[in-house]
């Protein structure tokens, strides 16, 4: 197997030696400029839980090596935050030789079967080689609400977490207040799926606060701060008054709703001020225009 070297670990990411948090980047000039993911490793007495497979078998097989050591006496499971390409399509990895339950949430089966994620998938492959080796491989085990993990001296609590996409979910280590929080939490904005997705992000982002974490990691951000989870709630808090106020005067076009952030008045630059960080201002001008459009369409209906 081609070995990848777009993926690292990031020691500076987590002081305990259970939890190990590895970075895929990507640079493809003119789409994938800086992308970053994160995936992690969990190493618990019984248990080696991957959290994410990122872009391909290969990214997997980097990890793998890592933790090598750690392998004799634990059960390898896999977690899938969602179906997304940056997030499970490594599955490969885990078959044949390899094989371990992939553990998502039951939705996650629909999206990997679909026809738009064939149509993904050979899209990428005609494109870039390293997709070369990937194959769409659907969860094992799969949950809708919740699915706890009881793995001696850690216990995983996995759980629903839409928003970004109806089959994401997170997980929760009450032992470490530790919450792996994938695409629901992003910096410098995170992304919802749809008008259907505004109110379950909320819904998600809440719960998250609610658990009060001393420590978040995220799938994009690299930033291990629980202050981001209020940062983007209050985001979105800020949209939703923001088109509250305009629809007491104003019922947008679809056209209009093309560039939602200008019609509430709301820019890029007013979201990322402050931020230190270089910001993709393509994607995330994007995602925030799209974010907007979301929620005026919820509040509409
Ligand atoms: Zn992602």
């Amino acid at each position: 197997m081609p070995v990848s070297e777009g993926v690292f670990l990031v020691p500076e990411m987590s002081s305990d030696p259970r939890i190990r948090v590895f970075r895929r980047t990507l640079n493809v000039v003119g789409e994938f400029e800086g992308m970053e993911v994160d995936a992690y490793i969990v190493i618990t007495d019984n248990y080696l839980v991957v959290f994410d497979t990122l872009l391909c078998p290969e990214d997997v097989h980097v990890m793998m090596q890592v933790v090598q050591d750690q392998l004799a006496g634990r059960q390898v499971l896999v977690v899938n935050s969602h179906a997304d390409w940056d997030h499970a399509w490594g599955n490969a990895y885990f078959t044949r030789e390899q094989a371990a339950p992939i553990i998502a949430h039951e939705y996650g089966l629909v999206r990997m079967h679909s026809e738009e994620a064939r149509a993904e998938l050979a899209d990428y492959q005609q494109r870039y080689p390293i997709f070369h080796n990937v194959k769409l491989i659907p969860a094992t085990l799969t949950f809708t609400q919740k699915l706890t993990i009881h793995a001696g001296n850690l216990t995983i609590e996995l759980f629903a977490a839409p928003g970004h996409h109806l089959d994401h979910i997170a997980a929760w280590i009450p032992q470490l207040s530790l919450l792996l929080a994938f695409d629901a939490v992003e910096k410098p904005l995170p992304c919802i799926e749809d008008a259907a997705g505004v109110p379950s992000m909320f819904a998600t982002l809440e719960r998250f606060v609610a658990l009060q974490p001393e420590r978040v990691l995220c799938s994009h951000g690299k930033t291990t701060s629980p202050e981001l989870v209020k940062a983007n709630l209050a985001y979105l808090r800020e949209i939703e008054q923001r088109c509250h106020a305009l629809l007491l005067s104003h019922r947008p076009t679809p056209q209009e709703l093309e560039h939602a952030s200008g019609l509430i008045n709301y820019p890029l630059d007013e979201v990322i001020a402050g931020s230190t960080e270089p910001v993709d201002r393509t994607f995330y001008g994007w995602a925030h225009d799209a974010n907007v459009r979301y929620m005026m369409q919820w509040l509409l209906a």
